[in-house]
């Protein structure tokens, strides 16, 4: 649409990827992390379904240790790790004011 700056068009069907709209996000993290895991109930989880379950791909196991790890500096703030969770061991909140996704494209 003339005169529209904020539409973006990068492929033929004139429609943005999500992986084309996250890229222009902007992420401002705070060095303390916003996800709290339960340890003890990752350890026992059979699924570890939050690995396969965040569009980020933060989830993540150590190969050593096989302990669950979270990296919160690319959190795009959708909620899915924490709803999802079969134990409840996702303790999330919003980062603090002025961190986190800033969304450019909606
Ligand atoms: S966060 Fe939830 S789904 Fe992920 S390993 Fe821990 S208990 Fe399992
Ligand atoms: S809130 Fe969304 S992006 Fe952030 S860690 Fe959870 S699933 Fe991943």
């Amino acid at each position: 649409m003339a005169g529209d700056q904020g539409h973006v068009a990068n492929n033929k069907d004139g429609i943005m990827k999500i992986e084309e709209k996250v890229a222009l996000c902007a992420i401002k993290h705070h060095e303390e992390s916003h996800i709290q895991l339960d340890e003890a109930a990752c350890k026992r989880c059979e699924t570890k379904i939050c690995v396969r379950s965040c569009p980020a791909h933060l989830y993540t196991i150590e190969p050593e240790t096989e302990n669950l790890k979270v990296d919160h500096t690319g959190c795009l703030e959708c909620g899915t790790c924490m709803i999802i969770c079969p134990l409840q061991a996702v303790t999330w909140k919003y980062p603090e004011p002025g961190f986190g996704i800033y969304y450019r494209q909606g």
